[in-house]
C-alpha cells in the first residue's frame, strides 16, 4: 500500500515536471513564401511551433483558395467560368462579401473587378506595358461589380463571362486577421505577423510592451523607416506606390489602379497605412484611401462612425509627395519619427 502511495507521488511528480517543461515558452520564427510575397511569422507561447504550423497551413491554403493564377483556386474557376454559377468556399464568400462592402463604401474606389486593367498593365506577369487609351476605356466597361451575384444558401458566385475578379487588394489583410484569431483560439498572446509589409499583431511582445511596426520612408530604400509605431492586438497595413510600379520614358507606374481612368491612381499620396483591427478593412482602405488622396481620405476617417462598425474603427497615416506626413489623432501617442527623420513635418488630423 505504502509502495504503490509513493509510486503514486513520484508520478504526480513527473507529471508536473513534464507539464512544468511543456508550458516554457518557446520564440518560433518561420519565413514563407505565399501571396506573390515573403511573409514572416513571429510567434511566443508554450505551443508556439504547432501555433506557427497551423498558420502556415491557414496561409497556404487561403492563398489555393484566391490565386488568380492557380488553375484550382476558386477565384480561377470563377473568372473562367464563363457566367456559370461556381461553388466555392465559404471563405470565398465571405471575402467576397466584405470586399463589395468596402467597395461600395469607398464608392468604388477599391474595386475588386479590376483584374482585366491590372493585368493589362502587366503587373500580375511582370511584363509591363502602358495600354492604350482606348485599351483602357474598353477594360473598364466590365468593372461594375453590381453584376456579381452571390448565393449564400449554396455558397456560390456568379460573374458575367467578360468580367474577372481579383483580391489583392484585401487577400493578405483578411489572411492576417485569420491566421491572428486562430493564433488567439490555440491561446498565444504574443505574435507579430508580417505578410509583405501587411503586418497583423497579436496581444504584446513577450516582455508586455507594445509591438514596435516600422512605417516605410517611401522615397527611401528597403530597410528605412520614418517613423515607429506601437501597437498591440491590430492590423497595421500599408498601400504604397514604391510596393510595385516600373519606370518607362521618365514615368512612374504603379500597380494601385484608379478605377475612374484605369491609370495608376496618382492623388498626391506616396503611402497610406491604416491601423485597426480587422485585418481586412486595413488592407481594403489602404488600397481605396490610397486612390481617394489625402483630402477625400481625411473625410472619410472623421465620417466613419457612419459607415464603418465599431470593432472596425481605424486610424490613418498618409505621407505626401513632399514626404510630409498626416497622422489621425487615434495615434499621436503612439507615433515617433525615427533619428534622421526628426525634422519630418507631421500633422495631427483631429476629429
Ligand atoms: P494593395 O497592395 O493592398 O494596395 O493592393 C494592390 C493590388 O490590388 C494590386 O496589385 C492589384 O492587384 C489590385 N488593385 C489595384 N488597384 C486596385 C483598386 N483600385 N481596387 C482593388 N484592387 C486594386
Ligand atoms: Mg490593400
Amino acid at each position: 500500500m505504502k509502495r504503490t502511495k509513493l509510486r503514486a507521488i513520484v508520478l504526480a511528480c513527473i507529471i508536473i515536471f513534464l507539464s512544468g517543461c511543456a508550458k516554457s515558452e518557446q520564440k518560433v520564427e518561420t519565413q514563407i513564401f505565399a501571396m506573390d510575397t515573403l511573409m514572416t511569422l513571429s510567434v511566443t507561447g508554450s505551443n508556439a511551433q504547432e501555433a506557427c504550423e497551423a498558420v502556415q497551413a491557414l496561409i497556404v491554403e487561403l492563398d489555393g483558395l484566391w490565386s488568380v493564377t492557380n488553375e484550382s483556386s476558386d477565384l480561377w474557376r470563377l473568372n473562367h467560368a464563363r457566367g456559370e454559377w461556381v461553388s466555392i468556399s465559404r471563405q470565398t464568400l465571405s471575402l467576397w462579401e466584405e470586399a463589395s462592402a468596402l467597395s461600395s463604401r469607398t464608392e468604388g474606389a477599391l474595386n475588386p473587378a479590376i483584374y482585366p486593367v491590372v493585368r493589362a498593365w502587366g503587373f500580375t506577369t511582370g511584363e509591363y506595358r502602358v495600354p492604350q487609351e482606348r485599351e483602357l476605356a474598353a477594360l473598364l466597361e466590365h468593372i461594375d461589380i453590381s453584376y456579381v451575384q452571390a448565393d449564400t444558401q449554396n455558397t456560390a458566385l456568379r460573374i458575367p463571362a467578360d468580367m474577372q475578379l481579383d483580391f489583392g487588394a484585401v487577400a493578405k489583410g483578411r489572411a492576417g486577421g485569420l491566421a491572428a484569431e486562430l493564433l488567439r483560439e490555440m491561446g498565444i498572446t504574443s505574435a507579430c505577423l508580417n505578410l509583405g509589409g501587411n503586418v497583423q499583431t497579436v496581444g504584446s511582445r513577450p516582455d508586455g510592451t507594445p509591438w514596435r511596426v516600422g512605417l516605410r520612408d517611401p522615397l527611401g530604400e528597403e530597410g528605412d523607416y520614418l517613423a515607429i509605431l506601437s501597437v498591440e492586438d491590430q492590423a497595421v497595413v500599408t498601400s504604397g506606390g514604391y510596393q510595385r510600379y516600373f519606370d518607362l520614358d521618365g514615368e512612374r507606374y504603379w500597380h494601385i489602379l484608379d478605377p475612374e481612368s484605369g491609370y495608376p491612381a496618382r492623388s498626391g499620396l506616396l503611402s497610406v497605412t491604416v491601423v485597426g483591427p480587422s485585418g481586412t478593412v486595413c488592407d481594403g482602405l489602404s488600397t481605396a484611401l490610397f486612390v481617394m488622396g489625402e483630402e477625400q481620405a481625411v473625410e472619410f476617417w472623421r465620417g466613419r462612425a457612419d459607415l464603418i462598425r465599431n470593432e472596425e474603427d481605424f486610424d490613418l497615416i498618409l505621407v505626401r509627395e513632399d514626404g510630409s506626413v498626416v497622422i489621425t489623432e487615434g495615434l499621436e501617442s503612439r507615433f515617433v519619427l525615427t533619428t534622421g527623420y526628426e525634422d519630418t513635418r507631421v500633422e495631427v488630423v483631429t476629429w
